[in-house]
């Protein structure tokens, strides 16, 4: 990706950056980490992180850094560390405690017709998709957690952040100390790495009945019966069943180093993302389906805010706010000019 360093541009967008910030931390609505005091902070502008091992002491001199700063990617750590700003891993920094995060990061979809980096309805609404798919089949049908203890977030881009942050607080204790081995077991769980075929468990029997009836395969012997591979291995569609079984398994994109590194660091909810200029944004269990980032996870006086501008290259259209842009546009909102911006587009502000 190249970065077009016009200084016009470079400006206008920090101006921008600055104006959503004042506006976020003065209607309290960008996230402040619990216990800000243990966590590391890291920023980037023209690199998703230019520079990490940050930390502050309080709300107060992380909100007027944020402010001073407004950085075009912003992230904290899930850990909670003793030393947060010491560099050289978690043995250093002395993590005691992390909370529990999934990210959803998926690719194109098939329907898309646009480049690799590039956002349109369809992945959008897959990243959605499986955004709900883990919480309703894993965290609430299998691990019986509420919509009330999830912190969704959309992350700006092709995906979803969703924390598990169980308003028991004892409950959530034992799951902010679990260390990397626990960790890594519930991922593998949640991707049937350790699914076993001739002892199936009743997470996945429901969830694979379900698709087997979808798919119109015969359940009645997988219902009674917690052996599959003996039913499986007997029959003529054995082929069909285990690539049905397969999809299933592989249908969650998630960055499993979200899980599993102790100094993960993770998007501020309430930032905006420097390649979008979307909003990280939170968002109710029961408000998540009807969730449309192209709309609502853009900054209202950035659709306000225009520009005339000339577009130098080809690009692929973006339709933000029920409005379609493409090369041939003359003039953008704030929003597009973000969007273009952090995609490294060619084009110039005309005055
Ligand atoms: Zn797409």
């Amino acid at each position: 990706m190249v970065i077009i360093m016009d200084d016009k541009i470079v400006n206008e967008v920090s101006n921008l950056y600055k104006e959503y910030y004042s506006y976020v931390i003065k209607n309290d609505l960008l996230e402040v980490p619990e216990g800000i005091e243990y966590r590391e902070f890291g920023y980037g502008y023209f690199k998703k992180v230019d520079n990490r091992n940050i930390s502050f002491k309080d709300g107060e001199e992380y909100k007027n850094w944020v402010l001073k700063n407004a950085p075009f990617h912003l992230y904290k750590s899930l850990s909670y560390m003793e030393f947060p700003s010491k560099s050289g891993g978690a043995n250093k920094k002395k993590v005691f405690r992390r909370e529990i995060a999934f990210d959803i990061d998926v690719h194109k979809t098939k329907k898309c017709r646009h480049s690799d980096d590039w956002v349109c309805e369809y992945c959008l609404e897959e990243a959605k998709n499986q955004a709900l798919y883990l919480i309703e089949e894993f965290l609430m049908s299998d691990f019986g957690l509420s919509g009330d203890d999830l912190q969704i977030a959309f992350s700006g881009n092709r995906g979803y952040h969703i924390y598990i942050k169980p308003k028991d607080e004892e409950i959530r204790n034992i799951i902010e100390s679990y260390e990397k081995p626990q960790r890594r077991f519930l991922m593998d769980y949640i991707l049937g790495k350790n699914l076993n075929l001739s002892k199936i468990g009743s997470g996945w029997k429901r969830r694979l009945l379900d698709v087997f009836k979808k798919k119109k395969i015969a359940t009645k012997q997988f219902e009674k019966e917690d052996n599959w591979k003996k039913i499986i291995e007997k029959r003529k569609n054995r082929d069909k069943i285990y690539s049905i079984i397969n999809e299933t398994l592989n249908k969650l994109e998630l960055d499993e180093k979200v899980m599993d590194d102790d100094i993960r660091l993770l998007r501020v909810i309430g930032s905006l993302h420097g390649y979008t200029g979307f909003m990280v944004k939170e968002i109710k269990y029961k408000k998540l389906s009807s969730f449309n980032p192209l709309k609502d996870a853009i900054f209202n006086d950035f659709n306000e805010k225009f520009y005339n501008v000339k577009i130098k290259q080809k690009i692929d259209k973006i339709i933000i706010n029920d409005e379609t842009y493409n090369n041939k546009s003359k003039e953008i909102p704030a929003s597009v000019l973000l969007f273009l911006f952090g995609h490294g587009v060619n084009f110039e502000i005309i005055y």
